[in-house]
Formats: structure tokens, sequence, C-alpha cells
């Protein structure tokens, strides 16, 4: 006898579980949660490391939004901690105040400086570009040449393995460049992480469903599909693997995570750089942009302000892609975009598949906006339920 479910979600990150939670809840509908990895909440899972201490396994999360939407939504599941994510960017042997503003100005002209002089200095600096086309332009169209190749170029090309003129202008565009002091990473007005953790999200995500879900871990979809009968299908893994590849391979970037945890005798000789006891770099995150094989090292304790003696570093090192490895990044290209295009089309005419997330809809988003595309296709679905009688 096959298993009957309503509906068959690939993938348990944030876009296959508020569509689990908003079909168990809103419209009644039984869903199987089918994720191959052996736990839930995708690449936003959170644990503890050997140390005690609370990490992000697959690189950092800053959660940040600039929708009430959203944030409404998911403080059902969970309760804030507010952070000033705080990041450096480590080069010619110093570390920087990143991303640029007047304290990183005033590190490169070795004095103390006003907001009008550095307005000046980027005005004389600045390439002049009306509409930026590339990760190249839209730097140097704010600062000129000299910041871009210190923070910028050396960073991009370890990362994607791609010259920034060679990426979207939205890459690199998504850091800011600000003249006054405000040196926080991100530009949203919510910056916070859940207060208990990721997991805790997850799980009460999960709970709210009640006993109309059922999640099946460590499973890719393939193995069972022939065992479920299903009316609808939500799929949030990579779109090129559902078609089998057929319009060719989408490229993506990987990443190898090294977990470093440090005692206190550690962290004591440490202070001298951290300049904070307990911790063993200055901020949250410091970003290499011209030497070493990694892009960045993120010290977590920082953000979550968790009482313990002990820290653990997360050290990210870029990785090709191939098969069986983890397709952390879509590549915002010309190339990579002509290649989904033509699934994006194939993936239109699917009456009973819905595509939802950063893989399927091969976008490079953030939690906040695949938790915002979850709840639009939703209410796509409800309202075609509404107008058939059946989804
Ligand atoms: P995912 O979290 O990727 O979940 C998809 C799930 O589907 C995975 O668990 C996968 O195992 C499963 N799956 C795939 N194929 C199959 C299959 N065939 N069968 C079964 N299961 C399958 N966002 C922020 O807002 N702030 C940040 O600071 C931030 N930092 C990031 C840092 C890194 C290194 C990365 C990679 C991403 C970061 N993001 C960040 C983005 C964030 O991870 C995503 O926006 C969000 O997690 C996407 O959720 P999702 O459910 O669409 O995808
Ligand atoms: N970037 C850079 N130097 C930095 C930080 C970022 O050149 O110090 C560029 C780089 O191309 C990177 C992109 O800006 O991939 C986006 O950075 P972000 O920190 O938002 O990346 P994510 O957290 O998504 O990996």
């Amino acid at each position: 006898m096959p298993w009957k479910f309503d509906t068959l979600i690939v993938g348990a990150g944030f876009s296959g579980l508020v569509m689990a939670e908003r079909l168990t809840n809103e419209l009644g509908k039984t869903c199987l949660v089918v994720e191959k990895r052996d736990h839930i909440g995708g690449n936003a899972h959170d644990e503890y490391s050997e140390a005690g201490v609370l990490i992000h396994p697959y690189g950092p999360h800053y959660f940040r939004t600039n929708s009430d939407k959203i944030k409404d939504y998911l403080s059902r599941f969970t309760e804030w901690h507010e952070v000033k994510y705080q990041v450096s960017s480590f080069t010619e042997g110093r570390y920087w105040s990143f991303p640029v503003n007047l304290k990183t100005f005033e590190q490169l002209i070795d004095r103390d400086a006003t907001e009008e002089e550095f307005i000046a200095w980027l005005e004389e600096n600045k390439v002049d570009i009306p509409e930026p086309k590339n990760s190249e332009e839209v730097i140097i169209s704010q600062t000129g040449w000299d910041l871009y190749k210190k923070f910028f170029e050396g960073y991009t090309l370890k990362q994607w393995k791609r010259h920034p003129k060679d990426l979207d202008a939205s890459v690199c565009g998504r850091i800011p460049i600000r003249t006054n002091r405000d040196d926080r990473y991100l530009r949203e007005e919510f910056q916070a992480l859940p207060k208990h953790g990721y997991r805790v999200l997850f799980r009460n995500l999960v709970k709210a469903c009640g006993d109309k879900l059922k999640i099946l871990l460590n499973t890719d979809y393939r193995e069972v599909m022939n065992e479920v009968e299903y009316d609808h299908m939500v799929f949030t893994g990579s779109i090129d693997e559902f078609y089998d590849y057929k319009h060719g391979r989408l490229p993506y970037r990987s990443l190898k995570f090294q977990f470093e945890d440090y005692m206190p005798d550690t962290l004591k000789e440490r202070e001298a750089v951290s300049g904070k006891p307990g911790f063993w770099q200055p901020t949250l995150q410091v970003n290499y942009p011209n030497d070493y094989d990694f892009t960045r090292t993120v010290e977590l304790k920082h953000a979550t302000g968790q009482a313990t003696e002990n820290s653990t570093v997360v050290r990210e090192f870029p990785d090709d892609y191939a098969p069986g490895k983890e397709p952390y990044y879509p590549i915002p290209a010309e190339d990579s975009a002509a290649i989904y295009k033509q699934y994006e089309e194939l993936a239109k005419q699917e009456k009973n598949v819905t595509f939802c997330g950063r893989l399927a809809t091969y976008r490079y988003y953030n939690m906040d906006q695949c938790v915002g595309m979850a709840l639009k296709r939703f209410e796509d679905l409800a309202a075609r339920q509404n107008a058939t009688a059946g989804i």
C-alpha cells in the first residue's frame, strides 16, 4: 500500500518547512517532507560544537529583514536576540573597519577625518558609471579603484573563482558603502538571531504542523517517489537536478568548513589580538580578501552572547562544486541566467509542482527572502484551491 499525502515536500529548509506549516495549518493538508540530510533546517541549521559553543555549521546565518510580514510570521515560532553584526577585513597585516565607512577612511589616511572629507575623497576617486552592470563597476563607481582592489577584487575571485566583471552587480552590491561611522555589515532594519537558536525555531515550526506532517530524514526524494501517492509536490532542491540536467548543469559554488575549538588557555593568549577576554578574534566575522585560501572566520559567540569560557571559530574555504558536494551558492551571472531561464520555462508548465527557495529558483536569496517566497507561493496555491476546489 503506498503512503498517501496531499503534498510531498522536498527539502526541510526554511522554504520547505514554511510551506509545510502553511499547508497543514491553513488548508488542512497532510504533508510529507523528505530531506536528504540527517536534520531539518537546511543551511540555516545550527548546533553545538564539541566545545559546547553554538555555531552555524553551514556558514554564518545572520537573520535580517525589512518586512514586518516576514518578521511577524517567524515571531510565532521564535523570540529574537537583536544583534549588531560586526565584521572586519584583514589585509596588509592589519584589521580594517568593514564595510567601508568613515573609520576605514581614517585607517587609510592614518588620522581622524570628517564625513565631508571622506565624501570629497570619494568624489575624486570614484569612477563615473551611471548604471553599473557588474560587480566591479558597482564598487568602483562608489569607492574608486584603491578600496575595490583592497577589499573586493581578491575576495570575489577567491569566493566565486570568477572576476567581479563576470558577476552581476547585485553580488558585490550586497555590501553597503557608508560615509558615516555606521559599521553594521547589513542594511536591513531588523537584524537579530532567533533567541534560542534556529533549531528551536524549526522545531516550533514543525510542532505547529501537528500530526498532519511527517518528516523523512536521510532520504533523497527519488528513493521514495514511487512509494508515495500525492496530489502536489513542493520542490526546494536544485532545479537542474529535478529535470535530470536536460538543459545542462547550472553552475554553483561549494564550500568547506573547518571547525576550531578554543579553550580558556588559548583564548587568554589571544586576548592581545581579540582585545576581548574569552574571544579569539576582534569581531564576529573577519574577512580575508587577499591572503590565504579561506575567505572568512566566524566566531558566533560574539553575536549569541553565549555564557561559555570556550569559543569555536568556523573557517570557510570556497570550493569548486561537483556532484555529491553541496551547491551552496547559485552564481548570479549572465551565462547561468541563460541556463536557468530554460529550466524556468519547464517549471512554468508544471501544474502539480511548486518550485520554491534558493536552489529551486536559482536565486542568491537570504533567509527572509526565501520565507517571503514560501508565503507568496502558499497564497498562490490557496487562491488556486479556492478557484478550483483542489490543488
Ligand atoms: P536550503 O536551506 O538549501 O534547504 C533545501 C533543503 O533541501 C536542504 O536541506 C537539502 O538537503 C534538501 N534537498 C535538496 N535536494 C534534495 C533531494 N533530492 N532530496 C531530499 N532533500 C533534498 N541567509 C541570510 O538571510 N543571512 C545570512 O547570513 C546567510 N548566510 C549564508 C551563508 C552561506 C554560506 C550560505 C550557503 C547561505 C547563507 N544564507 C544566508 C542563505 C540561506 O541559507 C538561504 O536563504 C536559506 O537557507 C534557503 O532556504 P531553502 O529552504 O530555500 O534552502
Ligand atoms: N565581498 C567582497 N569582500 C568582502 C565581503 C564581500 O568582495 O570583504 C563580495 C564577495 O563577492 C561576496 C559578496 O560581496 O561574495 C557578498 O558578500 P556577503 O558577505 O554578503 O556574502 P555571503 O554571506 O552571502 O557569502
